[in-house]
């Protein structure tokens, strides 16, 4: 697996924040265009050739100053309640690189009556005691078009997502050589249910996208996913 260095000190009581952004709605997967608020963490521990938030982790490219900042788990569980939406959504990044700090804010988020999805691409397994607060872990498992080599796949943890139970496969895939590649992982590891997703960062790419799929997702079972904050506002940050 190819890992960048996992720089996220983790500090008890802080998350390392990149942008926290909302009411907008869930752009992806099974919860698409529902309203919700947007908390998007620092650092990853991959480095896909496609990624869309390299701002997020990438700081050869990006500001890391400018980029993050350490906010005590009080305070961002304070700003995401005031967006007053009924699901909030953690991305990254990689949020389980911070895996205590983002337990400790679905705590909180979870006593305040808020559903949560937690993004993450499948690399680091899913603490027990935050998998009982959410809703849903939304897993991208990374095929050979993120670049990372041939095995970008932690067997370990794709496994314990799996039998979380609360799990979702979504892929971002493209043409037959990634069906084939998700058809292998499903029946390797039992991936249940599984969507996919084009690359896309323009409505025209995610229409195109999404007819190119279209038939293929159909054949195999799969569910398949507009980017809907793409088709509305393009690729525009924050929203
Ligand atoms: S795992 Fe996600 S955030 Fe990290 S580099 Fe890949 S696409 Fe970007």
């Amino acid at each position: 697996m190819t890992l960048t260095l996992a720089t996220t000190a983790q500090q008890a009581g802080y998350l390392l924040v990149n942008e926290l952004f909302g009411p907008t709605f869930q752009g992806e997967g099974p919860s698409a265009g529902q309203r919700a608020a947007f908390l998007r963490l620092a650092d990853c521990n991959l480095a896909c050739a496609w990624c869309d938030s390299r701002h997020s982790w990438d700081w050869r490219r990006h500001d890391q100053a400018a980029e993050t900042r350490r906010v005590t788990v009080e305070t961002v569980a304070a700003q995401l309640l005031a967006l007053g939406t009924d699901l909030v959504v953690i991305t990254g990044g990689e949020p389980l690189l911070q895996a205590e700090a983002v337990t400790d804010l679905a705590t909180l988020l979870r006593a305040a009556g808020r559903c949560i999805e937690v993004e993450t691409n499948g690399t680091i397994p899913p603490p027990s005691q935050l998998t009982d607060l959410i809703e849903r872990y939304n897993v991208s498992p990374k095929l050979r078009n993120a670049g990372l080599g041939s095995r970008p796949i932690d067997a370990a943890a794709l496994t314990a997502f799996v039998t979380s139970g609360k799990a979702v496969f979504k892929f971002v895939a493209c043409g037959a050589d990634d069906a084939a590649q998700i058809a292998a992982l499903q029946d390797a590891y039992g991936l249940h249910p599984v969507w996919v997703m084009p690359q896309a960062t323009s409505p025209e790419e995610v229409v195109s996208g999404m007819r190119q799929l279209a038939d293929t997702a159909l054949e195999h079972s799969w569910n398949l996913t507009s980017r809907l904050h793409i088709l509305l506002w393009g690729d525009q940050r924050g929203r």
